[in-house]
């Protein structure tokens, strides 16, 4: 019998709440799959939402506006291509997780408990201690998650940068709760385990007292974002911090938290972002002499080398001082402000390439897809003021307009089709001048 408390549309109250997990099971407990709601993605609005409020906020307290739209596109252009590979295939944290419980599972909880909720709610928050955990201290997994730590800022934009690697690892530490927990309440569960991290991604929040000592709370995570010797594999933790204390990795927030990699990567395009690591294990895979010691530089710690500790040593993580400075784009303010308005025309073109992808060709969704990676990519180059990103820009807008000729952009530009066609083609003129002044120059660049 299917539960007459829980709906499929999503009330407002229900989205401000799941942002933060104070659901009642008696909501949020479904007894198929396909009746459980796609929560991530009823939460957009409220991401820009509390981002926008964050922004307010940081200007009022320091009385100028706060900087880094470069940082925080970047975060979100990460966000959106960890969400592609979802408009064409079931997620594989899903598919495995239905595979196991349809094949293997011992026994069957029932979906309608109140104890099987509360169970998948402390189930699911261990799985992904171990998985973040293991994400810090497994150089090939490290290669994913990377991504989610490439930001030199800290703030909800943050958030929302995702490694689009990550979830081919990530599924193996839920898949226990496959022999008893039906898919239905994992699905629930798993979504908001990773809506609650959104908020703990600010420093707006300074401290919240004793719920520090249960929760994952902004200034945990702030440890864990750092890059000083003292947050370095600490404060794992997805909603309760208890796993990091009873495992002996917690760590409290004393000096100031300098945020990023440990090596930064000083670049805002998306590839590099993605899967700049898996190169440096490459590399160093080939560089490291013996059998045992390139699995090593696979399955150790990301600091590994022959002769170290698992986890490498600490005295080689650089040293910060507190005085550091994000990297930051040297575009000119005119040309973020050009950024800014090409992403927003493609966050809006990708939210509804979702909202339509049953009705969509394959083909259609496929040409979509390359539109959006082509666009975030070209933000990337424009943003690191790349040599060839006039040439790169000028292209995107010219396979903007013979999409649009094509029909494969419609309908979500029909409406502005007319502007739209006019501003591109302005843009394919000004890039275009660059491009040749650029390629006459110095065609080699
Ligand atoms: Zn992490
Ligand atoms: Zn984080």
């Amino acid at each position: 019998m299917k539960n007459p408390e829980a709906q499929q549309d999503v009330s407002v109250s229900q989205r401000i709440r799941m942002m933060f997990y104070v659901m009642k099971p008696s909501e949020t407990s479904f007894q198929t799959l396909e009746e459980v709601p796609d929560y991530v993605r009823k939460a957009t609005p409220f991401f820009i939402s509390l981002m926008l409020l964050e922004l307010v906020v940081g200007w009022i307290r320091k009385g100028k506006p706060p900087g880094g739209l470069d940082d925080a596109l970047t975060s979100m252009s990460a966000g959106i291509v960890s969400q592609l590979p979802r408009l064409f295939y079931r997620s594989i944290e899903l598919t495995s997780y239905v595979y196991i419980w349809e094949n293997y599972r011992l026994i069957s909880l029932p979906w309608d408990s109140p104890w099987t909720w509360y169970l998948t709610f402390l189930g699911v928050d261990f799985g992904y201690y171990w998985f973040h955990r293991m994400a810090h201290e497994v150089n090939i997994m490290w290669a994913g998650h990377q991504t989610h730590h490439s930001s030199e800022g800290y703030n909800l934009s943050t958030a929302l940068r995702q490694s689009v690697l990550q979830i081919y690892t990530s599924w193996i530490f839920y898949s226990p709760l496959a022999l008893f927990i039906p898919p239905s309440v994992y699905a629930v569960h798993l979504q908001f385990n990773l809506l609650y991290q959104f908020w703990i991604h600010t420093e707006v929040i300074d401290n919240l007292g004793p719920l520090e000592l249960i929760l994952n709370t902004p200034s945990h995570h702030r440890v864990h974002h750092g890059r000083n010797r003292y947050c370095i594999d600490k404060n794992f933790a997805g909603t309760l911090i208890i796993w990091d204390r009873i495992f002996g990795t917690f760590e409290a927030e004393n000096e100031k938290v300098v945020y990023g990699l440990t090596h930064p990567i000083n670049t805002f395009e998306p590839f590099k972002v993605q899967f700049h690591h898996l190169v440096n294990i490459w590399t160093t895979f080939w560089a490291t002499p013996g059998f045992f010691n390139k699995f090593s530089v696979i399955f150790k710690g990301p600091g590994w080398g022959p002769g170290k500790p698992r986890l490498g040593l600490i005295e080689e993580i650089p040293e910060v001082e507190g005085k550091e400075v994000p990297f930051t784009s040297s575009a000119s303010q005119l040309l973020k402000i050009y950024v800014l308005v090409q992403f927003t025309l493609i966050l809006a073109f990708y939210e509804e390439t979702f909202a339509d992808k049953a009705v969509l060709s394959q083909v259609s969704l496929l040409l979509r897809v390359f539109f959006i990676i082509l666009t975030l990519t070209s933000i990337g180059f424009l943003l690191d003021q790349r040599p060839k990103a006039a040439v790169l820009e000028t292209l995107r807008c010219l396979v903007f307009l013979g999409l649009c000729r094509a029909g494969h952009l419609k309908p979500c530009f029909s409406s502005l089709s007319f502007a739209l066609e006019i501003f591109f083609s302005i843009c394919i003129a000004f890039w275009g001048v660059r491009s040749v002044k650029q390629l006459v120059s110095d065609p080699w660049r």
